[in-house]
């Protein structure tokens, strides 16, 4: 086992931890020979633990329960986008709620083998979040470096787990380079994603576990950041392909939002660092990293695979995030909610055929974002005004579709409310100037008027800021 460049091939040994190539500025890869085929053994252990004979080795193995995460079939949301076949990698029902959960085992195991008493480790916190409940679990002392904007619900957790919390700069770019300052001076194991080659060898499970839950999808959609995710999986697959249990390979797409997209301009443009294209504009904030340090391993696995990156907006990744949760009971995190948003933008471009298989990756929970959790709080004070102004939006999106009479209103709105309730909203629609009533076949009609058109357009643009 050692550590290889993933550019020039040069070669280092697997201790001290280092990240990146000393002659080329390549991310180093762990790379260790394959078992036999033959010699390939899954039986036995329950979730990380199962791949033991495909990771690095450790001694102290310190486990929450990670790994082993289901794999929905999510029929509903696929109809939705036209999609044949799709399922959804629920990473949130790890211990800490995200996937990093699969990093924070294997480093601490990997910190306590080494003899270290303490950690740290820059974040934008779902690693943070991890990495603070395994040392809790290890009685490791765990820094944790955050940027100025960070998802309050991980802030709650890494408190929560008792880590030291330092705030440095304005994105996690920053919070890196003081990361691997203090890991310098104080000796502390480095555990930033960025900087340690095990978090990708950790994350590779993934891929192991979607294989033996459904074989292999023909897109995986992943959201990107450092780009160090994507690869990961990737490898995942190549490792089961060269270890001979499939045949076939995913392609990967990798999505970043508008606001910071990096690695997908470098991919279908070729100019990363050429430019400065992240304005920082997102508010996805565990894909919020300007200048990927991953970034090579993220164009490995999308050239490679021939697969495709792409951008996502925020109003699509809110309104993703809707629909997984409203379809498939899925409460994802807005950097998660980019795969849905992204696999919608490929159904309708053709670029996806419908006949095909897809996984979204899944990476961490909806109840860790600050903005998806100051919205639900919003809406649980106004849940009355809520239903009214539902009920009328749902009749104008009915009298979008077709004219109708209150009688086959009340029974399309699925009769959730009076019908004296339906009389009052269209007078009220009415007065408005919303609707507009007349008679035929000695019934009173009605009909939604433009000014109706564009209040109901305004109600589904309203919807993602709420
Ligand atoms: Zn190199």
């Amino acid at each position: 086992m050692k550590l290889q460049c993933i550019r020039c091939g040069t070669q280092f040994s697997i201790n001290p931890i280092r990240s990146h190539c000393a002659k080329c500025g390549g991310t180093l890869e762990y790379v260790a020979d394959l078992p036999a085929v033959d010699a390939v053994n899954f039986c036995g252990l329950q979730g990380l633990w199962r791949y033991k004979q495909l990771l690095p080795a450790v001694q102290h193995v310190v486990s929450l329960g990670e790994g082993g995460t289901p794999l929905h079939k999510a029929d509903r949301l696929a109809k939705a986008v036209g999609l044949k076949t799709l399922y959804l990698k629920d990473e949130t029902r790890s211990p800490t709620n995200s996937y990093r959960d699969r990093a924070a085992s294997l480093l601490t195991s990997n910190a306590l083998d080494l003899g270290f008493k303490a950690l740290v480790s820059a974040s934008n916190g779902n690693m943070g979040a991890s990495l603070a409940a395994y040392c809790a679990k290890a009685g490791l002392i765990c820094h944790v470096i955050v940027p100025k904007v960070v998802d309050v619900g991980k802030l709650a957790q890494m408190l929560a787990y008792d880590a030291i919390i330092e705030e440095k700069g304005d994105i996690v770019d920053d919070s890196i380079c003081r990361a691997r300052a203090e890991a310098e001076e104080t000796g502390w194991y480095q555990a930033t994603a960025e900087l340690n080659p095990y978090v990708v060898e950790a994350q590779k499970t993934i891929a192991y576990e979607i294989f033996e839950q459904f074989g292999v999808p023909e897109w995986l959609l992943v959201p990107m950041g450092s780009g160090g995710t994507i690869y990961s999986l990737w490898k995942g697959f190549k490792e089961l392909k060269q270890l001979d249990l499939i045949s076939e390979l995913p392609k990967m797409v990798g999505i970043q939002p508008e606001g910071c997209a990096s690695i997908v301009n470098f991919v279908n443009l070729g100019n990363l660092g050429s430019e400065k294209v992240c304005s920082g504009a997102t508010r996805a904030l565990a894909i919020l990293v300007g200048e990927p340090l991953q970034s090579d391993l993220a164009v490995k696995a999308v050239s490679e695979s021939n697969g495709l990156a792409l951008t996502v907006s925020d109003p699509e990744i809110f309104a993703a995030e809707l629909q997984i949760a409203k379809l498939e009971g899925v409460f994802a995190e807005p950097a998660s909610s980019t795969t849905a948003a992204a696999l919608k933008k490929l159904m309708e471009e053709g670029t996806i055929p419908k006949d095909s298989s897809a996984v979204c990756l899944i990476t961490g929970s909806g109840l860790k974002a600050t903005d998806v959790l100051q919205a639900i709080t919003k809406k649980q004070k106004t849940a009355g005004l809520g239903l009214e102004i539902s009920t009328k939006q749902k009749i104008l999106g009915i009298l979008s579709r077709e004219d109708a009479y209150g009688y086959d209103l009340w029974k399309q709105l699925g009769k959730i409310v009076t019908r004296a309730a339906v009389y009052q909203h269209l007078n009220e629609l009415a007065e408005k100037g919303l609707i507009a009533g007349y008679e035929a076949n000695g019934r009173r009609f009605f009909k939604i008027t433009e000014h109706g058109k564009r209040a109901l357009a305004a109600f589904d643009d309203l919807k993602l800021l709420m």
